[in-house]
């Protein structure tokens, strides 16, 4: 749009487009809470949340700003629910504000705890449509959208970038790369550090059986534990009505397991053969215990869901949809946080996109074209 005469081709390899984490997300548009201020994620969830309503309201996209509670169920849940409103506040999320539980229960009813966050412009959407709508944007603007195209080398020389792929190449002055689970791999094929890695973790839902789906009007969240990027098992109303329990956090032995028994020996070798995996495993294999534990039994993850919903049994839950996060795992075995946007020759890598990026998925774009302005030529 910044300039009309560029010409502009999106490459995805898939016969459609969102087939990956965009079309496998919880569909919740986050307010900004949970970030550390001054990140990358507080700032452009804040402002990519508010750009992303305003895109729905114009484009004609049903998206409800339905509301959510982040409820602390104990006492020693309480400092870290003081932290998450500290965040909010300094964040500048809309109308954030702390309830009792009396207030909880008005909003919730069936919902159980001694003190919670109620943010009530947390909303739904369904971000295939948010994704449709920006693709229809760019082709009607003279922009392309070749699907079936998979980027398999790239060379940068004097004049710009190459991208190989099966039915040929594909020049351009310059590129952005927006790969999700396979980020990491494009980025190192266009020259850039291993570091860091990417390795797919499943997150899987279950469904209320819809006579219980009236156990929650909006969208429940537990206080989730700092040390990790995941924001706990949680239950989320969505724009048909249907709640879903989840997600687990597993890792798994494929970029797309949308099955827990796929693997693939390419995935499996590169999240092994990466320091940082078994520096993550020796710090958090207690965690990851406990998601085998959830992922292997639904009663596990219904008692995690009736510590705030005590009315909640195993037998209300069925299957529910899953999808693959792209976790960006450092060689020091850090989870990387933040979303991390990087350089190589005549390109841009968006190397790390988790939640809340399609959300903040505006003001993220804005971002890598402020940055695409100013250092590419
Ligand atoms: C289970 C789950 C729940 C989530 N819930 C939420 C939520 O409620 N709210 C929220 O804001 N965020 C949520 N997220 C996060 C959000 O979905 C992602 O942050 C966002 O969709 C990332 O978008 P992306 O474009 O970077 O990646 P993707 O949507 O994964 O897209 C990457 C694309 O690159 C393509 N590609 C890869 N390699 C190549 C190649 N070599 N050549 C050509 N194309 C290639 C892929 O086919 C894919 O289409 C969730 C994620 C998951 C997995």
């Amino acid at each position: 749009m910044r300039h009309p005469d560029a010409e502009v081709t999106v490459l995805e390899r898939e016969p459609a487009i969102a087939a990956h984490q965009t079309g496998h997300s919880s569909g919740v548009i986050h307010a900004g809470i949970y970030y550390r201020p001054g990140s990358l994620k507080a700032r452009l969830c804040v402002e990519g949340a508010r750009e992303l309503y305003e895109y729905c309201e114009q484009r004609g996209i049903r998206a409800e700003r339905a509301g959510k509670v982040i409820v602390a169920t104990e006492p020693g849940e309480l400092p870290r629910l003081d932290e998450l409103e500290r965040r909010g506040h300094e964040n500048r999320v809309p109308a954030l504000r702390r309830i009792d539980a009396d207030e909880l229960r008005e909003i919730e009813p069936h919902a159980t705890g001694i003190a919670a966050l109620h943010s009530p412009v947390t909303g739904v959407v369904d971000f295939r449509q948010v994704a449709a709508a920006l693709a229809s944007e760019l082709t009607a603007a003279g922009g392309t959208i070749s699907t079936g195209v998979g980027v398999e080398g790239i060379s940068a020389g004097a004049a710009g970038v190459t991208l190989r792929h099966g039915g040929g190449a594909v020049r351009a002055k310059a590129a952005v790369f927006c790969a999700g689970l396979w980020s990491d791999r494009l980025a190192v094929m266009a020259g850039a550090s291993p570091d860091p890695r990417i390795v797919p973790f499943r997150g899987a839902y279950l469904s209320l059986r819809p006579e219980r789906q009236d156990l929650v009007r909006t969208s429940i969240y537990p206080v989730p534990d700092p040390d990790l990027p995941f924001l706990g098992v949680h239950l989320t109303r969505d724009l048909d009505g249907s709640v879903h329990a989840g997600p687990s956090a597993l890792m798994v032995g494929a970029r797309d397991a949308y099955r827990l028994t796929r693997f693939r020996a390419r995935d499996l070798a590169s999240t092994l053969a990466w320091p940082g995996t078994w520096r993550m495993v020796r710090r958090y294999w207690r965690t990851g215990l406990t998601e085998m534990r959830r992922a292997a039994s639904r009663r596990a993850f219904a008692s995690e869901a009736a510590r705030f919903v005590p009315e909640l049994r195993t037998s209300d839950l069925v299957h529910g949809h899953g999808g693959v996060r792209a976790q960006a795992l450092a060689r020091d075995g850090a989870l990387v946080d933040d979303f991390v946007v990087s350089r190589t020759e005549h390109a841009i890598h968006v190397r790390n996109a988790p939640s809340p990026a399609a959300t903040s998925c505006l003001a993220l774009a804005r971002l890598i074209a402020d940055r695409a302005e100013g250092e590419l030529p």
